[in-house]
């Protein structure tokens, strides 16, 4: 039996497209294994958003050919969509594909048995229109499952590689999707997060055929799926019907993770983001209302290009001032190929390593502030597979994504059971299963 290894960089999309590979060579007859083991082909699914991730996938390379050198090592995703010619410079590299055209990998290992050249199938993204439908069966972990329903951003902002390296919003049609969820949930899985690179553009491109709230309307009444998250959603494309699901369907999690990258107006527009502060901050106040116990969790960027001290401690105003239940704090990181990587007035990295540093301190206070207003009140978690390594407890999450550990001997695992969250600790809360 030939053996495939996979390696993956980047973000929740990437590690879905891994798993679409994984499907399609298993099912082919090959066996999955470790990439720290020897293998007959070795895929490394790369990602370039920062310098760090192009590092990264030059090492694995590298490690791959080592491992075997009469391996085949295919080099996939966004490092090679948008720098072909450094990869294929890369000793050892045998195939190389973009962001689409994975569908095809295996036919495209055949043809490098027959090159005596590293073989090239990098498409031009920015033509492509239909998403490509790989199905998958199964994920990393046993109760919660991505579901990846949309493609590419036609954003474009000032920072982000994405839409050079994704091409053009594509979205999965409802059936598809449906019938993946459908194979999922019948696989064990009893929450599926919807992922996509610009997941609120679902079915723009599709004009009013469907969008994301029809999308979860149908999603809702398979039986067997307990519960629905969405992985990150731009504010502005939170509608009042989303928001009105959300509140009355018990299947859709209480969570939404909307990036506001920057609190100074300036630096939005800057950043070509197509909201202002306010904007964005009504929008918040308007989901609170309605679904009053929701955690909102964002991203920030700090060091953007001309942000000053002031731009700065209004972003951290704001955030305090939103009270979200938990942020990530990126530093700016130069792509080029980006607009923003030709803006005058970089910032210096100590001063990018002092604003995030200070932000990370009120993110903890801010997380720490969300927790605590969930002390004596019963939620239910879904339990996951494996115990927590530091606690050696039962461990899950809430849907308003509360980490709880729970000191039970039975077997709870994979189950949704109702919890009565009794104590705070550092970065989670301790409950007790009501068994009645
Ligand atoms: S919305 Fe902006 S940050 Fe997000 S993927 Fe598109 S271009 Fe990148």
């Amino acid at each position: 039996m030939k053996q495939v290894a996979f390696y993956t960089l980047g973000c929740k999309v990437n590690q879905y497209d891994t798993e679409a590979m994984i499907t399609l060579f298993t099912a082919a007859g090959y066996e999955l294994v470790d990439f720290a083991e020897k293998a007959d082909i070795y895929i490394i699914n790369t990602c370039t958003v920062t310098h760090q991730g192009a590092r990264k996938s030059r090492q694995m390379i590298r490690r791959a050919k080592r491992r075997n050198p009469q391996a085949i090592v295919a080099v996939v995703g966004c490092y090679p969509q948008v720098s072909p010619e450094e990869i294929l410079e890369i000793d050892g590299v045998d195939l190389i594909v973009g962001t689409e055209g994975r569908r095809e990998i295996l036919d495209l290992i055949k043809q490098v048995k027959r090159a005596d050249e590293p073989l090239n199938f990098v498409q031009d993204v920015s033509e492509v229109e239909e998403f490509e439908e790989i199905p998958i069966d199964k994920a990393e972990e046993r109760t919660r499952a991505s579901l990846k329903v949309q493609d590419g951003c036609d954003s474009f902002c000032a920072y982000c590689i994405i839409p050079y390296t994704r091409g053009s919003i594509r979205s999965r049609g409802i059936e598809d999707a449906v019938k993946e969820a459908k194979r999922l949930v019948s696989n064990g899985f009893k929450e599926i997060v919807l992922t996509g690179i610009h997941l609120g553009a679902y079915g723009r491109e599709r004009e009013e055929e469907f969008n994301l709230v029809t999308l979860l309307e149908e999603l809702i009444k398979i039986s067997d799926l307990k519960r629905i998250r969405l992985s990150s959603i731009e504010a502005t494309e939170v509608t009042s019907d989303l928001i009105d699901l959300i509140a009355e369907e018990e299947k859709l999690c209480r969570h939404l993770h909307l990036p506001l990258q920057n609190g100074s107006d300036k630096i939005l527009e800057a950043m070509n983001r197509d909201y202002n502060a306010k904007q964005y901050a009504d929008k918040v106040a308007e989901i609170r209302n309605k679904i009053p116990q929701i955690a909102i969790t964002t991203d920030v960027m700090v060091g953007f290009p001309g942000e000053t001290e002031e731009d700065f401690e209004t972003t951290y105003q704001l955030i305090k001032e939103l009270a979200f239940s938990d942020l990530h704090v990126f530093k700016y990181s130069k792509r080029e190929g980006t607009p923003a990587a030709k803006f005058p007035n970089q910032v210096h990295s100590k001063v990018k390593k002092k604003r995030s540093a200070k932000l990370r301190d009120l993110a903890d206070d801010l997380a720490s502030e969300y927790r605590k207003k969930f002390l004596g009140i019963e939620l239910d978690v879904l339990v996951e597979e494996e115990r927590d390594g530091r606690t050696d407890l039962l461990t899950g999450l809430t849907d308003n994504y509360l980490r709880v550990m729970i000191d039970d001997n039975d077997q709870y695992q994979e189950e949704l059971v109702d919890v009565k969250l009794k104590e705070l600790r550092e970065d989670y809360l301790i409950g007790e299963i009501k068994k009645d």
